[in-house]
């Protein structure tokens, strides 16, 4: 993504997106945090990390391997160029909350992403990051100022996972979870697959760190279908459904996703329906003013 071009930093993929969508903000998956709006979304190319079941790799992997700075500029010059300045304003043309960076992994261009994301907050829009989480503290810090929201995938809670199938490292990504925890609106995502994530033990692990930071931060557990490198047979809902379970012992809201039934938010004390979702389509009746309707349990829904 970047290259060292006689001593000067050389950012051929500044600006260059690979997608550009208004979507609901529920398929970043972020449950929480405006429920029932459009985000203008932009994705990007390459990523930091290299899991063999990425759903995106033909974005994200595609110039792994193309090290020549001139294959990977002539890549760029085939995506389409958007200034910060620009996405902005398309942010803001859009019947949109804010804008997304999301799809592949955007913190590979985080001067692009700090840059945009600070003129997108001075317009009015709210910034959501879809991402690995896979940077370092400092990194993290930066980026989080200008971050109202996050959905962080933790693909595994063993670093010998991380290294072994990801080629990178799981502590970071713990690092950003609590930085970002404290600073913003936060939610997790562990897409889930047969015998290499889905042990209970593993579940119980993952979710009491979450509770640890906040027993309130959402966590989505997905299902998994075969992709790039991996042929290993898709989840079902029946194999999330446990874990679900497990994990609920630990945190409030935990969802399945990439499955089709309803992933609906209950009141914790009192059970009552405060958010209805099929698909994308969402009913918010169940709270106001940030509140349950029945029995008045704060509700931490952000929007
Ligand atoms: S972190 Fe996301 S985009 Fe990057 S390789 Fe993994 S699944 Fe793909």
């Amino acid at each position: 993504m970047r290259y060292n071009r006689s001593g000067a930093p050389s950012l051929p993929f500044f600006g260059r997106l690979s997608a550009l969508a208004l979507d609901p903000i529920e398929k970043k998956p972020l449950y929480h945090f405006y429920p029932g709006s459009r985000i203008l979304s932009a994705g990007f190319f390459g990523c930091n990390l290299a899991c063999p079941f990425c759903q995106n790799y033909r974005i994200s992997q595609e110039f792994r391997g193309r090290a020549a700075e001139a294959s990977a500029a002539e890549a760029a010059g085939t995506a389409e160029e958007v200034s910060p300045e620009k996405l902005v304003s398309l942010g803001r043309e859009a019947d949109s909350v804010g804008l997304a960076y999301t799809y592949s992994e955007p913190l590979v261009h985080f001067e692009y992403i700090a840059e945009t994301a600070a003129r997108a907050r001075s317009a009015g829009l709210k910034n959501v990051l879809v991402s690995n989480g896979y940077v370092s503290r400092q990194a993290a810090r930066e980026i989080l100022e200008v971050i109202d929201a996050a959905n962080i995938d933790v693909k595994s809670f063993s670093g010998d996972f991380y290294r072994r199938e990801l080629r990178g490292s799981l502590a970071p990504v713990l690092d950003f979870l609590e930085c970002a925890a404290a600073k913003i609106h936060l939610e997790v995502t562990t897409l889930i697959i047969p015998g290499k994530n889905d042990s209970a033990r593993e579940m119980k692990e993952l979710s009491s760190h979450i509770a640890a930071l906040d027993s309130d931060i959402p966590l989505h557990l997905s299902c998994y279908r075969p992709c790039y490198k991996y042929d290993v047979p898709a989840s079902t809902y029946e194999n999330l459904a446990p874990l679900v379970q497990t994990a609920r012992e630990k945190l409030r809201y935990v969802y399945p996703g990439n499955v089709t039934v309803e992933a609906n938010t209950l009141c914790p004390d009192c059970g009552s329906l405060l958010i209805h979702r099929r698909g994308y389509t969402v009913e918010r009746s169940g709270f106001e003013n940030g509140k349950c309707r029945a029995c008045g349990h704060k509700v931490p829904v952000v929007g």
